[in-house]
């Protein structure tokens, strides 16, 4: 139960492909040569190298081949033995080269299980979990190895800890130094795992390493200014920087090559087992931090891709918004020439039929047809060029200057609803004070915004059973050195329904069952294009609307032309 648990529910790799056996046995050899290539120091009196490979080996060949891996490993651990025999492991050699083989197994299940180490892509996580089975692979390991010289009595009693210790740091090293390099390997194939190297500046970047840890390992140990000991800290600023550069494969590379050269020079130079293995201790912390860094700079790359994939995304977003609002402020235009082009159209029709009805009579006034036919110019003519000033505003966003009276624009806005105020039974009244500056407004643009709250006040006593009157009046407002002249609009209708009073200037408020709720919307933006202010006073007792303008600048005579 607790096998399977272990392993998920399935055992991995029972069966290898073809590719797997072929790394396994490359990996199973690699296992059995390494006791030679690590059998560097002298003995001394525990026979204990400062360093070991086979636990990293044997960890990769589980993680990467899975349970498939055991014949194999078995095989290497016994054929390591009988290369370099450890103390007296004659006795019992079977049945700890089993034992062994049963703990590395386990260890590399559960690296499997519980970190994503076989991905390359890893995270602190990984690194946390990788660090703890090493650790507890390192002691067992320990044990194991360490047991037939104690049962020898070829340490003594005092010494045992100090064996112990050696072996696990050693092991452990061999673990931080190897295993990450040979993950990358197998995991990725080793093709992957070079073009990774070869590729962009890591190439460059490992080529100035190689360089610059040679020179040092040369400064600390082939010169001998000082020593070795206190300057072999100078081999740490090389890993640490390639481990920054090219993240924890830049650091799973430079480790080993770190540690090749410094074993090299260690044995080149005759040091001490014991020496070496401080060396070593100097070296494990070393990986540690290495490993870290180089987590963390892979971390801080993916951040930094999430970050930008983000960025790009929201821009995305914006431009995707951009479009929705011109294709909502094209459907407003439309809808809004809809809206006030029924005016004029409507009064062409009107006019129309009058003087089919005055040409049909046998006594025609001529004069009232003429008249006639010249309103349904003059509309025709108001229509075309509302168009016109519309398309323009809402393509380039220009409007026009003009100069023109409060009066007028009050008086050629009435008088185009004047037939629905009669038809209606609406009172009409304004005051526009006396002495008023001419406003800078586009004319016609304003027009269309009068007209608006006009048909807004019609349509408010349209049905309306209280006292019926519009008012409009005009006089200055001053707002400190400015000058600027307000057109109240005011009615006696029934106010603002509740529903809207809240979002009366935003698209697609209305009450009306025709209504499509833009025109206060569409009157704002227009009024607030040409500096002024279209705003409902809640205070007052009349529903009121202001429309604040600017004025004509008393210094300059006539101003024309777009803003
Ligand atoms: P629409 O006229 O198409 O409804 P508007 O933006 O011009 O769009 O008006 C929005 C709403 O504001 C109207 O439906 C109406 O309920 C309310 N409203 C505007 N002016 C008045 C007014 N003078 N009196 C009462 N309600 C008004």
């Amino acid at each position: 139960m607790f096998f399977d648990r272990l392993v998920g529910g399935k055992i991995p790799g029972i069966s290898l492909r073809g590719s797997q056996w072929l790394a396994t046995i490359a990996l199973g050899l690699l296992y059995v040569l390494s006791g030679p290539l690590t059998d560097l120091f002298p003995h001394a009196r525990f026979g204990v190298q400062p360093w070991s490979a086979h636990p990293a080996i044997a960890l990769v060949m589980v993680v990467y081949a899975g349970v498939g891996a055991v014949p194999i490993l078995f095989s290497a651990v016994l054929a390591s033995w009988w290369l370099v025999p450890v103390a007296d492991t004659a006795t019992g050699e079977f049945s700890a080269a089993l034992v062994l083989t049963a703990v590395y197994l386990g260890a590399g299940l559960a690296l499997d299980r519980t970190t994503n180490w076989r991905n390359p892509e890893h995270g602190l996580h990984d690194l946390v979990g990788f660090l703890a089975v090493a650790t507890i692979l390192a002691l067992l390991v320990s044990l194991v190895d360490g047991t037939p010289s104690v049962l020898s009595g070829a340490v003594g009693e005092r010494t045992e800890p100090v064996l112990f210790v050696r072996l696990f740091v050693g092991n452990l090293l061999g673990l931080v130094v190897l295993s990450p390099l040979l993950m990358y390997v197998a995991a990725d194939g080793s093709r992957a795992a070079f073009a990774r190297w070869a590729g962009g500046s890591a190439l460059r970047d490992g080529v100035l390493f190689l360089i610059v840890q040679g020179g040092i390992l040369e400064l600390v140990f082939g010169l001998r200014l000082w020593d070795e000991f206190r300057m072999s800290y100078l081999l740490f600023l090389p890993v640490g920087v390639i481990a920054m550069r090219l993240g924890l494969f830049g650091a799973a590379l430079a480790l080993p090559l770190t540690q090749v050269g410094m074993l090299a020079a260690l044995s080149w130079t005759g040091t001490s087992t014991g020496t070496a293995f401080e060396f070593q201790l100097a070296m494990l912390t070393l990986s540690v931090t290495a490993l870290a860094m180089g987590v963390l700079a892979d971390e801080q790359r993916r951040a930094a891709a999430r970050i930008a994939e983000h960025e790009l995304a929201l821009r995305e977003h914006d431009r995707a918004l951009a479009q929705a609002q011109r294709t909502a402020s094209t459907a407003e235009l439309a809808a809004a020439l809809a809206h006030d082009l029924s005016q004029p159209l409507s009064a062409i029709g009107t006019y129309a039929r009058a003087s089919q009805v005055l040409a049909q009579r046998g006594d025609a006034d001529r004069s009232q047809l003429i008249d006639t036919l010249g309103r349904i110019a003059q509309e025709s003519a108001r229509a075309g060029q509302y168009v016109r000033r519309m398309r323009d505003f809402f393509r380039t966003g220009v409007s026009h200057q003009d100069r023109i009276a409060a009066a007028d624009l009050i008086g050629n806005t009435y008088e185009h609803l004047s037939d629905r105020a009669r038809r209606a039974r609406i009172r009409w009244r304004s005051r526009i004070d006396p002495g008023l500056p001419p406003l800078r407004v586009d004319a016609v643009q304003m027009g269309a915004v009068l007209a608006n709250l006009l048909n807004n006040a019609y349509d408010a006593l349209a049905d309306w059973p209280g006292p019926r009157e519009i008012r409009c009046d005009a006089y200055r407002i001053q707002e400190g050195a400015k000058t600027m002249l307000r057109i109240r609009v005011q009615d006696t209708g029934p106010g603002i329904a509740p529903e809207v009073r809240e979002r009366l200037f935003t698209p697609l408020a209305t009450t009306k069952p025709g209504g499509m709720g833009l025109g206060l919307a569409l009157s704002r933006s227009i009024t607030e294009r040409q500096d002024g202010r279209l705003w409902f006073d809640p205070e007052a007792e009349r529903t009121t609307f202001c429309l604040d303008l600017p004025v004509q600048d008393p210094e300059s005579p006539e101003t024309h032309g777009g803003t």
